[in-house]
């Protein structure tokens, strides 16, 4: 399975893993604090919209109370009681001047039709009215908010009976309220920039002005006034039939959230809200959030270069065995006794180089010993004939495109097995030994003396022609002859018979110019044991080199 956004490498697992681990936890933590945080502003603001829909309870009972007793008061005057109509009427006027919201004042005859008014006089049958009918059971009455007939505005009426000096019914009086004072003190205390309180009947409709009137008469929702127009069925007038305090933002009449507590009053008919927009309520974590993320960004900003030095310190190091691994394996090795060295690295990996770089090192030794003893004589130390081969064509090869010189000498050892035979074989090896020196000695340095098998040896000589090439394969020849070799029982003289082959003739033997060269020093070679031994043949001057 193909595993997504995982790096491949190990630093960028290092990097990715120490990351994450640093950073989970970390956003983990500011998410929860943030919410811890944010759950108890929202429980703040909501106690204290509560706390100022419950003063504003108060409040509007105490006012419900006051026109209530209002009433009862015009009622009992004596005027209202004996029926004298132009001091009642000089009453109420009095009584609507004083006060700012109530409308009128109003007294109604035991007939059910109106006999004084603050305003004017015009006789109005109020016998179907529910007023009406409580006064006359003897019962004071409030309406629910109606709309005055004339203002248009919204009206509450108060009655009270009225009782004759005698005792019998005499009608009632009634006042009829505007809603200002309650409007005025919900536009007074306000909670916030956004805060706002309205009072709902129970089916939901605004029962006050709201405040984004312009705005709901710019929506097209209302026409003047929010007052009964607006009807909101919402989650707070669900949570409050239910008896229940809205936990929480909910969309409120607007359709914005806000965050709100209510109270009922008046035994349960109208509903005071009390709500602010979500966004102001929240609006003091925003520095909070912003410290937080503050903070995060400065963690990363430290803690990122020190794992980045965690992944580059195994990471470097596994790169760099990874390299000369493979270089390695392709035969390069890098050049002996150089060590690896890591700043910071971890204890392991600095083990796994030491370790690595020692084996590099053996690897590195004993393939050059493979390699040495590959092309070495294991008896004279001298190059052997696989070395003879490569680096003689090479060297003849080298001399041709130079247009140089260059001879071949095969060198026999004379009655070799004799030795042998007398002396044993190891005798026989030594004085192979003390020959392979001889001739090492003597030869150049840029010549190449290799053994070519049995008591056989070869001698490459870059540069040399015939003429230098019998002047070396002699002294080579009178070296070894005048030389005594030691042996355990005897020391004894041996001599060489040496077949010379230059370069530049026509190749008339083997594929190439070395392997005739070789064929024409092997003949030349036989010529001189054919001739008695202890000499020096081939390269033009003998009549042995142009047989066949
Ligand atoms: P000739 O003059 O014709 O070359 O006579 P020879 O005896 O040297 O030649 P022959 O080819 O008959 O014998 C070569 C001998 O060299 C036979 C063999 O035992 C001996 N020989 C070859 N390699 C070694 C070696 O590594 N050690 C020893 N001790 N003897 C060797
Ligand atoms: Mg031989
Ligand atoms: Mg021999």
């Amino acid at each position: 399975m193909k595993r997504f956004l995982i790096p491949d490498t190990v630093a960028g697992r290092i990097r990715l893993y120490s990351i994450l681990m640093a950073c989970l936890p970390l956003l983990f933590a500011i998410i929860v604090l943030f919410l811890v945080i944010r759950r108890d502003t929202m429980e703040d603001t909501r106690k204290a919209l509560l706390e100022q829909a419950v003063s504003h309870k108060v409040f509007i009972e105490e006012w419900f109370r006051e026109r209530q007793d209002d009433v009862k008061f015009l009622a009992r005057t004596d005027a209202v009681r004996q029926g004298d109509l132009e001091a009642s009427r000089q009453i109420f006027r009095e009584f609507d001047k004083s006060h700012a919201d109530i409308s009128a004042v109003v007294m109604v005859g035991a007939h059910g039709k109106t006999t004084a008014d603050s305003l004017n006089n015009t006789l109005v049958d109020v016998t179907d009215r529910e007023y009406f009918i409580r006064a006359r059971a003897g019962k004071p009455h409030v309406t629910k908010v109606l709309i005055g007939r004339t203002s248009g505005k919204p009206i509450i009426i108060f009655s009270h009976p009225v009782t004759r000096p005698d005792g019998s019914f005499g009608g009632l009086v009634f006042l009829a309220s505007r809603l200002t004072a309650i409007n005025q003190l919900m536009n007074n205390l306000r909670f916030g920039n956004t805060g706002e309180t309205y009072i709902l009947n129970r089916e939901g409709y605004m029962l006050t002005e709201s405040r984004y009137l312009d705005r709901l008469i710019s929506e097209g929702r209302v026409t003047r006034s929010a007052i009964m127009e607006i009807k909101t069925t919402g989650r707070m007038i669900q949570d409050a039939l239910a008896g229940r305090q809205p936990e929480g933002p909910y969309a409120d009449y607007r359709g914005d959230a806000v965050l709100g507590a209510s109270q009922w009053t008046k035994g349960g008919s109208w509903l005071i809200v009390s709500e602010i927009d979500y966004a102001e309520a929240v609006s003091n974590l925003h520095p909070f959030l912003l410290a937080l993320l503050g903070g995060f960004a400065v963690t990363l900003f430290f803690l990122t270069p020190v794992l980045l030095r965690l992944g580059n310190s195994i990471a470097e190091p596994l790169e760099r065995l990874n390299r000369i691994t493979r270089d390695m394996a392709g035969g390069r090795f890098e050049p002996a006794g150089r060590r690896l060295t890591f700043k910071n690295a971890p204890r392991e990996v600095e083990q796994l180089v030491e370790t690595f770089t020692l084996m590099h090192t053996r690897v590195d030794a004993t393939l050059r010993q493979l390699e040495e003893a590959a092309v070495t004589d294991q008896l004279t130390c001298l190059p052997n004939r696989r070395l003879l081969m490569k680096e003689g064509a090479r060297l003849v090869s080298v001399a041709a495109r130079a247009n140089q010189p260059c001879s071949l000498f095969m060198i026999d050892i004379d009655h070799f097995k004799s030795i042998n035979d007398t002396y044993g074989h190891v005798a026989g090896d030594r004085v192979l030994r003390q020959i392979a020196g001889v001739l090492k000695e003597v030869a150049r340095s840029s010549d190449i003396v290799a053994r070519y098998g049995g008591e056989e040896f070869a001698v490459v000589a870059p540069g040399a022609d015939c003429v230098l090439a019998r002047n070396l394969a002699e002294r080579l020849r009178r070296a070894i002859a005048a030389r005594t070799f030691n042996t355990d029982e005897h020391p004894l003289t041996c001599t060489v018979s040496i077949g010379i082959a230059d370069s530049g003739s026509q190749v008339r033997f083997g594929a190439d110019e070395y392997e005739d060269m070789l064929a024409r020093a092997d003949k030349a070679l036989y010529q001189a044991k054919a001739s008695g031994r202890d000499m020096v043949m081939g390269c033009g001057k003998n009549p042995a080199d142009v047989t066949d």
